[in-house]
C-alpha cells in the first residue's frame, strides 16, 4: 500500500529559541548538577524531555483565555467555566480546583485514608503514594503482573490484577480499603492504559464490596485513545465518549491539568459524593486557597476549561501519542531497549538492559540520563531505583523491577526533527554503552529524594579533570527515609 503520513493538526504562530551546548559546557553542568538532571538549569539543556508536566504548548484558544481571566477572590467566572467542562467531558458533579495533581491528592487522602488502611493501586505514583503514607495508609501494588517485565508485550499493561484485590479484601477486609486508586495511563508502568473491560470488572467486584474507585486520570485522553485503537468494541467511538465512560466507573478523580490539560499549572479534586465534597470544599482552604480559585488564578482555570476540552479531541490526541511512538518505533528500529508496548506520553529506556554491566546499586538509570544529556544536550529522568525510594518501615532501598529512563514528550512543542535529533542521540551512546560507568549516591533528601539527590562517578571518567573539588559530595551523608517517589 501506498505510504500515508499523518501530520500534527495545527500549525505555529509562535517559536521560542532553544540553544545547543559543548560537550565541555554540558559536562560541567551535569557535573555542578551533581548527574541529577532535575538539577540542571534548563538554560543549559537544548531539547528538554524531563516531563510532559506544565511543559506543553498552550494553543491561541487557551491564550486567549488567559486574557478573560476574572480575577475575583470569590466565584470567579472562570472557575464556572472549570466547572462546566469537567461536567461535560469528564462527568463529575462537583469540583474543587488545586494548584496542581498533588494538591487534590492531599486533601482527598487526607478525608478519606484513616491510620492503618490499605489502598490498592495499578502501580504507585510517587506524590499519591507519598499522600497516602503521610494520611497513614499503606499503597498496595495490585497492577498485573506482565505491567513489571519492559519485555511483554501484553497491550494493557494497566490492568489490575482482580485476584490480587481480591487476597486483600480476604485479608484485610474492605472496610479497611477506603478505596482503589486507578490511573490513567499508568506512568510509572512506562505509560501503559487500563482497558474498559478491566475498569468494568473492578466497578463490579469493589462495588460488591462497597469500595470506592478514585481516579489519577493525569492521561485519561491518552488512555482513551489507547482504547480505541486497541480494544474490542471501541474502534468507533470518539476519545472524548470513551473519556466519559472511563470516568462513570469510578467515584471520584484526582487530575494534574498540567499533563492532558495541556496548561502551565492547574488541577483538580472532583467527585460525585456531595458530603465528600463538602469536606474537600472544607479542606481546600487550609492548604490551597478558596474552593472557587484552590490556588490558582481565574485565567489559569480558564486555560484549564480550555486545554479539556481540546484535550479530547481525536485528531490532537492521535498526533500525540503518534509522536510518541515515532520516536519509540526509532529506538526499536537501532536495536535499543524499552519498555514494549511503546507508552503514550514518553518512550522509556530499559536502563537494565541497556547498561547490563552496572548494578542497580550503582544506578544505572540516573547515569544514562547523565550520559543522554551529556551526549547531546537532551535531558530525560530516572524512573529506577532512585524514584522508588526507600520502604518507611525498614529503611532499605525499594529495588523496582523496573529501572529506567524517561523521554518525556511534552505536548504540541518539539517537532519530528527534533524526534530523529533525539533518536541519533540515544543510538550514539548505546554505541558506547561498554565504556559507561555506575554512580554513587552523595546526598539523598528525606522525602522524594529523585528531585535533589546528588551522584558522583564511581570513577573518574578518562579524560575529566574537572574532578578535584569532589571531596563536597564525598562527605555528604546518605540515608533518608524517603517513603516513595514522587512525582512528575
Ligand atoms: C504528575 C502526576 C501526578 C501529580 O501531579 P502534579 O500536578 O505534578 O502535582 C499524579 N499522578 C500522575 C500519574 C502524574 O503523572
Amino acid at each position: 500500500m501506498e505510504k500515508q503520513s499523518w501530520a500534527e493538526p495545527y500549525k505555529i504562530k509562535m517559536v521560542e529559541p532553544v540553544f545547543e551546548t559543548t560537550r565541555e559546557q554540558r559536562q560541567k553542568a551535569i557535573k555542578e548538577s551533581g548527574y541529577n538532571t532535575f538539577l540542571l538549569k534548563s538554560e543549559d539543556v537544548y531539547i528538554d524531555l524531563l516531563t510532559d508536566s506544565g511543559t506543553s504548548a498552550m494553543s491561541d484558544r487557551q491564550w486567549a483565555g488567559m486574557m478573560l481571566g476574572d480575577e475575583a477572590y470569590a466565584g470567579s467566572r472562570n472557575f464556572f467555566n472549570l466547572e462546566d467542562a469537567i461536567r461535560e467531558f469528564y462527568g463529575y458533579r462537583f469540583v474543587v480546583p488545586t494548584h496542581q495533581g498533588r494538591g487534590a491528592e492531599h486533601i482527598l487522602s487526607q478525608l478519606l485514608i484513616d491510620d492503618g488502611d490499605i489502598v490498592p493501586g495499578n502501580m504507585y505514583f510517587t506524590t499519591t503514594r507519598l499522600h497516602q503514607e503521610l494520611a497513614g495508609g499503606k499503597f498496595a501494588d495490585i497492577i498485573v503482573d506482565e505491567a513489571h517485565d519492559p519485555k511483554i508485550t501484553f497491550p494493557f499493561k494497566g490492568n489490575v490484577d482482580l485476584t490480587k484485590l481480591e487476597k486483600l479484601i480476604a485479608e484485610h477486609g474492605a472496610e479497611k480499603i477506603p478505596y482503589v486508586c486507578i490511573a490513567t495511563t499508568v506512568n510509572m508502568a512506562g505509560g501503559q492504559p487500563i482497558s474498559m473491560k478491566n475498569l468494568k470488572e473492578l466497578r463490579e467486584l469493589t462495588n460488591k464490596h462497597g469500595i470506592k474507585i478514585i481516579h489519577d486520570m493525569t492521561r485519561v485522553a491518552e488512555n482513551a485513545f489507547m482504547i480505541q485503537q486497541l480494544e474490542a468494541g471501541y474502534s468507533d467511538r470518539s476519545v472524548k465518549e470513551i473519556v466519559k465512560e472511563i470516568c462513570s466507573y469510578t467515584d471520584g478523580a484526582t487530575m494534574s491539568a498540567k499533563k492532558d490539560a495541556m496548561v502551565n499549572i492547574g488541577g483538580f479534586l472532583a467527585v460525585n459524593d456531595e458530603q465528600l465534597f463538602d469536606d474537600a470544599r472544607n479542606l481546600v482552604v487550609i492548604y490551597e486557597g478558596l474552593h472557587t480559585y484552590g490556588g490558582l488564578a481565574g485565567r489559569d482555570m480558564e486555560a484549564m476549561a480550555i486545554g479539556i476540552a481540546e484535550s479530547v479531541q481525536d485528531k490532537h490526541i492521535a498526533a500525540r501519542v503518534g509522536q510518541v511512538q515515532y520516536l519509540g518505533r526509532k529506538l526499536l528500529d537501532a536495536g535499543i531497549p524499552i519498555v514494549l508496548p511503546i507508552g503514550t506520553h514518553g518512550v522509556f529506556i530499559d536502563a537494565k538492559q541497556f547498561l547490563p554491566h552496572i548494578p542497580q546499586e550503582e544506578f544505572p538509570a540516573q547515569q544514562l540520563a547523565a550520559e543522554i544529556y551529556l551526549e547531546a544536550g537532551v535531558r530525560s529522568m530516572e524512573r529506577g531505583v532512585v524514584s522508588a525510594g526507600r520502604d518507611q518501615v525498614t529503611g532499605k532501598n525499594h529495588m523496582p523491577e523496573l529501572e529506567l529512563v524517561r523521554l518525556t514528550i511534552p505536548r504540541r512543542v518539539y517537532t519530528q526533527a527534533h524526534m530523529d535529533v533525539i533518536a541519533e542521540a540515544v543510538i550514539r551512546v548505546y554505541k558506547r554503552r561498554e565504556e559507561v560507568q555506575g554512580l554513587k549516591m552523595t546526598y539523598e533528601p528525606k522525602y522524594l529524594r529523585f528531585f535533589q539527590a546528588r551522584f558522583q562517578p564511581i570513577a573518574p571518567e578518562p579524560n575529566d579533570t574537572t574532578h578535584e573539588n569532589d571531596e563536597t559530595f564525598a562527605s555528604c551523608t546518605v540515608g533518608g527515609a524517603d517513603s516513595g517517589v514522587g512525582q512528575l
